[in-house]
């Protein structure tokens, strides 16, 4: 029996993993990858905001943040395949029909990004697919592409490529983007830059690799189709929350609710970071629930000991 389970090793897990061994509690963190790090790991711009430490990117700011969490003294389990979890009862049962119970568990599963559902996103991945423009802009240099989306990842995506893309076109359903103001301004000021809005994109084209996009305009009867070789897909994150879903109290889009301790409606069930927190997702705030939650257990548990 441990005293903590804590599900998920991002930020958030990671910190509420090193905070429960500061304070001297059994815990095992599980994490589905290979790897440890969340988002952390498709972060390829610099890291800038987390106060006290400047990283050219995520992997270099997890390497920091692991040189404290790698001298605390928890079990970490990697490639874990959780089957179900009992909230109520404390226990999570993995695929191979392993039972873990504990006293409390923390939920830090994050979020993913949300994805389209049309035919060419899966098959396209690593054959003109672009993960990141941060990372990919060089390999996509004098090449036409496509952004899908309109919230401040997209418009970032596309100034980035603009910068050595001859044509980038952003694609968007709603009638205005949601992007921050600089964003929309730098945009209007990029001539390669085309936006259609009240559109959408509805099929990604290729025979190895991506040769085209099939947009629909909203006032049009047919799709048109346009060439490009790349496209980026930046349409929001949804929270991991479908194991807990008939258990916890949710919001209308999936996100945990959490009380002030980051405690969900389940005693002694908290939930940490982005799964909770689709206001502000950010590392610092990842990291802080994950001390608060550690230390919410810790003195419940001492008071009962
Ligand atoms: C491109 C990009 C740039 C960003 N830039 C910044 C920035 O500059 N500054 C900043 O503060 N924030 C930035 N962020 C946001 C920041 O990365 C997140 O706020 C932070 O990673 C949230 O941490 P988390 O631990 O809550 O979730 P995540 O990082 O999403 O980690 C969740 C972990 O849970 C695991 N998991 C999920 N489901 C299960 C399961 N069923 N079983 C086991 N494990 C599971 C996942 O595999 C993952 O490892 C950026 C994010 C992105 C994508």
């Amino acid at each position: 029996m441990h005293d903590v389970l804590i599900i998920g090793a991002g930020p958030a897990g990671l910190s509420a993993a090193l905070w429960c061994d500061e304070l001297g509690l059994d815990t095992l963190l599980l994490e589905q990858n290979e790897q440890v790090g969340g988002q952390l790991l498709s972060i390829y711009g610099p890291v800038a905001d987390y106060p006290g430490v400047k990283a050219n990117n995520g992997r270099e700011f997890l390497e920091r943040f692991s040189e404290s969490v790698g001298e605390a003294d928890f079990d970490l389990w990697t490639n874990v395949e959780i089957e179900s979890v009992d909230l109520k009862a404390k226990r999570v049962t993995l695929r191979s029909g392993e039972a873990l119970p504990s006293i409390a568990i923390i939920i830090a599963t994050g979020v993913r990004r949300r994805q389209l559902g049309i035919p060419g996103e899966r098959e396209f991945v690593g054959h003109g697919i672009i993960e990141s423009a941060n990372r990919d802009r060089n390999e996509f240099a004098g090449k036409d592409v496509c952004v899908i989306g309109g919230g401040d990842a997209a418009a970032e995506n596309a100034l980035l490529l603009a910068d050595v893309c001859p044509t980038v076109t952003l694609v968007h359903r709603r009638k205005a983007l949601r992007a921050r103001p600089t964003f929309t301004q730098q945009l209007q000021g990029q001539h390669c830059i085309t936006v259609f809005p009240e559109s959408v994109v509805t099929r990604i084209l290729g025979s190895d690799k991506v040769e085209a996009v099939e947009i629909l305009r909203k006032d049009a009867l047919q799709p048109f189709q346009m060439a490009v070789q790349g496209v980026v897909i930046r349409i929001g994150v949804e929270p991991n929350t479908e194991l807990f879903r008939e258990q916890l109290q949710l919001d209308d889009q999936g996100y945990a609710l959490v009380a002030s301790q980051h405690e969900t409606n389940v005693a002694n069930v908290f939930a940490i970071g982005d799964v909770s927190n689709p206001l502000a997702p950010t590392i610092s705030g990842a990291s802080g629930a994950g001390a608060t939650a550690a230390k919410v257990i810790a003195s419940r548990l001492s008071g009962s000991r």
